[in-house]
């Protein structure tokens, strides 16, 4: 059994997945720092859609993986269950082509789908009211998990496996020394390890810039909400409406759950480690708006009203795809961070992955494609120096 130290910094689901792939594999002494209670950031918030059908070769082996997982991990997590309701992808005529082009790579990586017509949405969704020309990619693997069920389960496991969690410590910088990373340092001192795997999201460029690296990122306000109960639970998948430009799934307690995205607003950019996501709002009437819009699509919404409401971010990389893996030019260093609004879907194969990282060098699928060392340092800066919209970067719901 191996004795090295690793440092996880941020607790989200993707360093929470990390430790508990290493803890797993026995790799040595795992400790996970978070500024705050681990699940703070954007975790807590997610609305935990997941589907397997992406929009690149690693994505879709990585999500099969993962889908894989949770339903382990439903086994395995007392007080957890992945919802396998399915995933249903929604698409107008106009944005079918080009998700039509992706059917070949499904097929060829053995990730399930079915192509379904309004009527036959009808026939097995009672509750949908669809229009004639609206087309349906049904993921049958597909569907959700409950954050503040997920999170807690996890941490449990985490604890029985003897993770060390540390909550309320601020890592303020990495400590390099002859071009290796080898620890963090925090306001009660330097904690050195043998690698620390960052997964700080939408904190990614503030952790890094102590040590002089950048990664192009941008963080957008998203919010999502959940209805009170409903008078008799609703028999729906988790979908992805794209043409009504958000999502809905069913929620605890015969609830509904939504989000909507707000397409023109900037991004929110993070100068600060200290930075907590309850400083993020809504925009006005946008409670309202997706009320009104996803009424359309689910009529038993209209009976209900919201209960309640989460704002976080979510961080893009520019080519819209992850960053996870080690960073060449400074041995010690792995990231896994801007999962765009897949985050929570990635997380049991993200953990996997850069637990395979730390402890073999190398990964079971081919996940070069998603490695940070893919950026030029002068594009980076480019990107960085831009100040962008959410329309502006690459479309991609979980
Ligand atoms: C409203 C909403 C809905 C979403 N819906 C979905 C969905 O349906 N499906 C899906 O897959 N994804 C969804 N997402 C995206 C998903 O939430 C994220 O991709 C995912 O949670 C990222 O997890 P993470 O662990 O990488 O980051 P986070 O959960 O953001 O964790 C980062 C952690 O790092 C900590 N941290 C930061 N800086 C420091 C520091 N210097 N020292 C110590 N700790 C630090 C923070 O406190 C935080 O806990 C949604 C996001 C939002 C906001």
């Amino acid at each position: 059994m191996s004795r090295a130290t690793v440092i996880i910094v941020g607790g989200g689901v993707t360093g929470l997945s990390a430790a508990y792939h290493l803890a797993r594999r026995r790799f040595g002494r795992v400790i996970v720092l978070d500024k705050g209670p681990v699940g703070d950031g954007s975790s807590s918030r997610a609305a935990g859609i997941i589907t397997g059908l992406l929009w690149s070769e690693p994505g879709v082996l990585a999500r099969k993986k993962a889908l894989a997982l949770y339903r382990e991990l439903s086994e395995e997590l007392d007080g957890y269950r992945f919802q396998d309701v399915g995933c249903l992808n929604l698409f107008d005529p106009l944005s079918w082509p080009e998700r039509e082009r992706l059917l070949p790579l499904y097929e060829r990586l053995g990730a399930p789908f079915e192509i379904l017509d309004a009527p036959e949405m009808r026939r097995r969704w009672p509750a949908l009211h669809l229009p004639d020309d609206i087309i349906g990619l049904y993921d049958p693997l597909g569907g959700y998990s409950e954050p503040h069920e997920y999170i807690p389960a996890l941490v449990q496991r985490l604890h029985q496996l003897g993770v060390e969690i540390r909550e309320g410590v601020q890592v303020e910088g990495l400590l390099e020394r002859g071009g290796r990373v080898y620890g963090v340092w925090t306001a009660s001192g330097p904690i050195e390890s043998d690698a620390v795997v960052c997964t700080v999201y939408a904190w990614t460029n503030v952790l890094l810039r102590s040590v002089g690296v950048q990664l192009p990122v941008k963080s957008f306000v998203h919010q999502r909400y959940v209805t009170r109960p409903l008078a008799a639970p609703v028999a729906i998948p988790a979908i992805n409406a794209n043409p009504y430009g958000g999502y809905i799934r069913p929620a605890h307690g015969g609830r509904l759950l939504a989000g909507m995205e707000t397409a023109d607003r900037e991004e929110y950019r993070v100068s600060d480690a200290a930075f907590h996501m309850s400083a993020l709002s809504a925009p006005a009437g946008i409670a309202d708006e997706m009320h009104r819009r996803f009424s359309n699509l689910v009529p038993a919404l209209a009976t209900t009203t919201w209960e309640s409401e989460k704002v976080g971010l979510l961080t893009f990389a520019s080519d819209g795809e992850p960053i996870l893996g080690p960073v060449s030019r400074l041995p010690g260093l792995f990231v896994g961070v801007a999962f765009h609004s897949g985050g929570f879907a990635y997380n049991p194969v993200t953990g996997m992955l850069l637990a395979e990282y730390v402890a073999d060098g190398r990964t079971s699928i081919d996940v070069s494609a998603f490695s940070p060392d893919r950026f030029d340092p002068a594009d980076v800066e480019a990107y960085l120096a831009k100040t962008v919209t959410q329309r502006d970067v690459v479309r991609r719901r979980h």
